[in-house]
């Protein structure tokens, strides 16, 4: 089976691995440091405003916390959203106020932003589809016009930028996921920016206990080291060495992997773009870089299902991404978000990784043709 996701290991990860064990310390330490250090340097930005986390969506329940969400304000979410971005609103006990997205890039605009705006608007928790980055400068200047925090999911646009700007840095908050079905994996990991300094700091103390940590020095000298005080009530949500090595592998690596998956985008392109019935990913601006986390197809004439089907049959796994908050019962909304029910029922990701063979790209591309020529 030919996967749609897949993740980049080899030896260089290992090696790392072991000297974490040869050191003994397999806790928070000094790799974990090194990555937000190398990190922060790629986003163009430092420590000072980066911290890191066990997950992204650890960062997403944060966001509310950190930015002062609170269960009488209203949240506005775009419907294709992950499910844990609506969770972190739910969970907060404040309104989730869906929007629509545009058909094609299923990306949030400022116009559906706009449509859903009330006084008690305090945040828009936007999506950057598969790493395809918004418009931020319309997005910027409608929540600046109201006084809205914008939290940027980021999980997967690493290396997306938007005019010269990594992406997740354009807002007051901003995150970035290492979990196993994403660019740079390293087990389970995230993370998280914030515009504010101050911000960021409560942050290193909400993801870990609430621990007041100023004393650090002091601490060591005193006479009951084992004393402590806290700040507030907070989680434990760090990374750690071992995956903190694999990450400064995968970090070298980065630059191959956006190569590579460029490389797979260019051909998919290139390869389908005569079929009549398909409608390619959107051409990206020049001003702006993606990740290439999905290469996403509509299919126009009704046969999606028909389509992810026959792949399958034929070892070729696809999949839809994300399917819609409104359509999920367990969060109990209504409301019409059509360019969302389009592309849930239209839209295909195909298969686009860094071990993707020419021969996969190739079969990929040829059974397509062939469903074509049997179906449509
Ligand atoms: C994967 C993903 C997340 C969550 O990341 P975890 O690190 O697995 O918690 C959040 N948002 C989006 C868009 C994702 O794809």
């Amino acid at each position: 089976m030919i996967n749609v996701y897949q993740p980049s290991l080899g030896k260089e990860e290992l090696n790392r691995i072991e000297k974490v064990f040869e050191s003994n310390w397999i806790g928070k330490g000094k790799l974990v440091n090194e990555f937000e250090e190398k990190y922060a340097a790629m986003l163009g930005t430092d420590t000072k405003h980066v911290i890191s986390t066990n997950c992204c969506t650890e960062g997403l329940f944060s966001s509310m916390h950190l930015l002062d969400v609170k269960p009488e304000d209203e949240v506005i979410l775009p419907t294709i959203s992950f499910v844990g971005a609506a969770n972190s609103i739910c969970a907060n006990g404040s309104k989730m106020v869906l929007c629509d997205v545009d058909p094609r890039t299923l990306n949030v605009r400022a116009e559906d932003i706009e449509k859903v705006i009330t006084k008690k608007t305090k945040a828009i928790l936007l999506l950057h589809f598969g790493g395809i980055p918004c418009e931020m400068d319309d997005i910027m200047d409608l929540a600046n016009s109201h006084g809205i925090k914008v939290i940027e999911d980021c999980a997967a646009g690493v290396c997306s930028s938007y005019k010269g700007r990594a992406l997740g840095t354009i807002g007051d908050m901003g995150m970035w996921s290492f979990d196993a079905m994403k660019i740079l994996v390293c087990g389970d990991g995230a993370m998280l920016y914030f515009k504010d300094e101050e911000v960021r700091n409560r942050a290193e103390k909400w993801l870990y206990f609430g621990l007041e940590t100023k004393s650090g020095y002091e601490n060591s000298v005193a006479q009951k080291w084992w004393e402590f005080n806290i700040s507030c009530y907070g989680h434990r949500a760090i990374m750690n060495d071992v995956a903190a090595a694999m990450a400064l592998a995968q970090f070298e690596k980065l630059p191959l992997f956006m190569e590579k998956r460029k490389a797979v985008n260019d051909y998919y392109n290139d390869n389908l773009k005569e079929i009549s019935w398909l409608e390619l990913p959107p051409v990206l601006p020049e001003n702006v870089k993606s990740s290439y986390y999905f290469y996403h197809i509509q299919i126009k004439n009704g046969k999606r299902d028909e389509l992810a089907t026959y792949l399958r049959q034929n070892g070729i796994y696809t999949t839809y991404r994300y399917f819609p908050i409104h359509r999920v019962k367990g969060y109990n909304v209504s409301g019409e978000f059509p360019n969302a029910d389009y592309a849930t029922d239209n839209t295909l990701c195909l298969p686009i990784h860094q071990s993707l063979s020419d021969s996969d790209m190739e079969l990929v591309v040829n059974k397509i043709i062939e469903f074509g020529k049997q179906y449509c």
